[in-house]
């Protein structure tokens, strides 16, 4: 999983810059180490997306001959989350980047608002998505560009709105130059949690219609812990959001929790319903395998 996480942070990072910067559009490829993506000659634009998203029997294979995710079906309304849950290696970052339209299934379909996700432009596809991931990426730039580059045409009052709303303005405004604050592309100068919290703003200001979120699991301090989840509860509000949740909290307040084992769904469903059913998900739980805390 790790060689395939490093790309993904970086393209899931630049997200929103993507759509407009060819540029970064092209770093981004050279560190896939791919073909650059080619729309479908069909392929429509698409405006704002409400945000409902259905897999219809996918499977997808990195190589020939293998299977990293069979069968996967299930459905989403608009503003739902759902809680991927499941043991590293069983398909979880690989779903959420089919999803985004980094690889296309082998066999099966995924809708968003019921039209065929490889006939949209993947540009106007992802202007409507955003990613926040445990590793943030930061440009070299001040602060407030790093929030900008979410919504390229943001004005600096919606800028600060945006960071407010993702618990960053406090730190920001205790900066050597508050906004004007230029950051290296290497996060010195502010921890691990605040960089999250900026690109939880990036993500704020573009207020796209779905959401990618992953976690953290690494060790962020307990207040700023407490500032991201709650950024994230924010970010979250009326938005598709698929979590790759390894807190309890996450994954008990989710619309749907999908368990992934192996590469298929084994499970699906509430909390409640899924305890009932006393299987990998009720393991998980009852040994606290979830992080209980914040
Ligand atoms: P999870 O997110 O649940 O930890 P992943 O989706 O990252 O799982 O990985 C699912 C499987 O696909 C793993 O066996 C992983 O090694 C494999 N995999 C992930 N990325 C790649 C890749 N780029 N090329 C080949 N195999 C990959």
């Amino acid at each position: 999983a790790r060689q395939f996480t490093r790309p993904l942070n970086d393209l899931a990072n630049q997200y929103n810059v993507v759509l407009s910067a060819v540029a970064g559009a092209e770093r981004v490829f050279e560190i896939m180490d791919e073909e650059p993506e080619k729309d479908d000659p069909q392929a429509i634009r698409v405006e704002r997306l409400h945000g409902e998203v259905e897999f219809q029997s996918v499977d997808f294979a990195y190589q020939e001959g293998g299977r990293t995710l069979s069968n996967i079906d299930f459905r989403v309304d608009s503003g739902q989350t759902v809680a991927l849950v499941g043991p590293t290696g069983a398909g979880k970052t690989t779903l959420v980047s089919l999803l985004a339209q980094f690889y296309q299934p082998e066999r099966g379909r995924i809708l968003l608002d019921g039209q065929d996700a490889s006939k949209i432009r993947r540009s106007s596809l992802r202007s409507n998505m955003g990613i926040v991931l445990q590793d943030s990426y930061l440009f070299e730039t001040t602060v407030r560009e790093n929030i900008r580059y979410g919504k390229l045409a943001a004005t600096d009052e919606e800028v600060v709105q945006a960071a407010k709303a993702a618990n960053a303005d406090d730190f920001i405004q205790k900066l050597p130059n508050g906004y004007d604050t230029i950051l290296h592309a290497d996060g010195s100068g502010i921890s691990h949690g605040q960089r999250q919290l900026l690109s939880i703003a990036r993500v704020m200001v573009a207020d796209p219609a779905l959401l990618i979120l992953d976690e953290a699991t690494s060790s962020i301090d307990t207040i700023t812990e407490m500032k991201i989840n709650d950024a994230f509860r924010q970010l979250m509000k009326g938005k598709t959001s698929f979590v790759i949740a390894h807190r309890l909290n996450t994954v008990k307040s989710a619309d749907m929790i999908v368990v992934i084992q192996s590469g298929k769904i084994t499970e699906k469903g509430t909390h409640q319903e899924l305890l009932k059913q006393n299987g990998y998900y009720a393991s998980l739980v009852q040994s606290s395998s979830l992080r209980a805390n914040g």
